[in-house]
């Protein structure tokens, strides 16, 4: 395995410093890495794997599309993209219109297009995003990141935006006025450390935009498929609204790189022959395990699962005293467990030594993100551990 880091460290770019392990293999809720270790994933490749590792409704479906037709591209039509879009449509309530990229950062691409062209078209050029919130890499997903450590490098950027403190209402009510274009805001922050907003706050989105006529973009991307009980998590705080656009990635494709964007009513217009596109985006392999995802979690009850086992995880973390825990909060399978200080990467590090992989998403905040097929007995034996595991963690001086 040192072995392989080595390569890794000599072969690859140092944007991700040299990870630290290999992994094989992996079934179900587990991983192997190079050495032959067992692991009980906790955080699925970034909320990803969503039915776990080599889940045979993925492999079959896989399998079987790469084997008959592996690419077309946007020159031509294919069954699985177009089963997919009016899959995702159906979920969402009909009368809207779906891009299909390759990833998170490109489904947010797409949503800025549309939203700096609604814009133009009504002379509004300034959008708006949350402190801590993210939303990709690429220079347009970027410039709506509320972490200037990542985005300042590389600004300034094209895009006029004002950042707003994430779940303040007011702020919200003075930075989007009749100049905004778009509002991007995730239902929870996902890479701010699982932090869901006040209750009420999404409702309120939804009303400020519908009062001003901004756009209300809701990332998904780490949020849906099932990640919070529900399909989608606006679902929990919208009562029975959707924003304008959605973004989605992450789980979708539970392993396979796919994005999309949706776009309702009205908006899913906005484009015109030409104004978008992308050469993978919409691959029928990516597509056909997309489906067989979604197929999966509705025949198995994931969602029902997500929400039940979410509990068992949080109701285990909460009834964990000890110094270096403070409490635990999120929803369904995406939550932290929240540290007394900046103890997570070596908490994560003593997770990993006793077996669980989870991710110190934040300097205080472990994220839990495992796939939606994980047991109760699965999320006991990590809470079980969490007290010696913690007693592990090495607090800097
Ligand atoms: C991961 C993530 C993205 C970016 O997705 P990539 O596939 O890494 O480009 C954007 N928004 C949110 C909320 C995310 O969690």
């Amino acid at each position: 395995m040192s072995d392989l880091r080595e390569r890794y460290q000599a072969a690859f770019m140092p944007n991700y410093g040299v990870p630290p392990l290999a992994l094989v293999r992996g079934e179900g809720c587990r991983v192997w890495d190079a050495d032959g270790r067992a692991y009980l994933d906790l955080i699925a490749g970034i909320a990803v794997s969503s039915l776990g590792h080599g889940h045979p409704a993925l492999v079959e479906a896989v399998s079987a599309q790469v084997a008959t037709l592996a690419h077309t591209s946007n020159l031509f039509v294919n069954e699985p993209a177009v089963l997919l879009a009016e899959r995702l449509l159906d979920l969402l309530g009909g009368d809207g219109r779906v891009f299909l990229s390759n990833s998170g950062t490109e489904a947010n691409e797409c949503a800025l297009k549309l939203a700096i062209k609604h814009g133009r078209a009504n002379g509004r050029s300034v959008f708006v995003a949350t402190e801590n919130g993210f939303h990709g890499r690429s220079m347009g997903a970027l410039a709506l990141t509320g972490k200037a450590s990542i985005r300042e490098p590389f600004g300034p950027h094209a895009l006029d935006v004002r950042f707003v403190p994430y779940g303040d209402v007011a702020a919200l009510k003075a930075a989007v006025d009749e100049d905004c274009a778009a509002l991007f805001l995730e239902p929870a922050q996902g890479e701010g450390g699982v932090v869901p907003p006040p209750d009420g706050y999404l409702a309120a989105a939804r009303e400020i935009c519908d009062a001003t006529g901004a756009l209300l973009v809701s990332d998904e991307i780490q949020s849906a498929i099932g990640r919070t009980g529900a399909w989608f998590a606006f679902e929990h705080d919208l009562a029975g609204a959707r924003p304008d656009i959605l973004t989605l990635a992450k789980g979708l494709g539970g392993g396979l790189p796919i994005g999309a964007c949706v776009a309702f009513g009205p908006h899913g217009g906005i484009f015109a022959k030409g104004d978008h596109g992308s050469t993978f985006g919409g691959n029928p392999v990516a597509a056909a395990a997309a489906l067989a995802v979604l197929t999966t979690i509705e025949r198995d009850g994931l969602l029902g699962n997500a929400a039940a086992t979410g509990e068992v995880l949080a109701a285990g973390i909460a009834a964990v005293e000890h110094p270096l825990l403070a409490g635990v909060r999120g929803r369904g399978l995406w939550r932290a467990a929240v540290l007394t200080g900046p103890h997570a990467p070596a908490a994560e590090a003593a997770a990993r030594a006793a077996g669980f992989l989870v991710n110190a998403v934040q300097p205080d905040a472990l994220r839990l993100a495992p796939p939606l097929t994980l047991t109760a007995g699965q999320a006991r034996s990590f809470t079980d551990a969490l007290p010696a595991i913690l007693d592990a963690t090495e607090v800097a001086a």
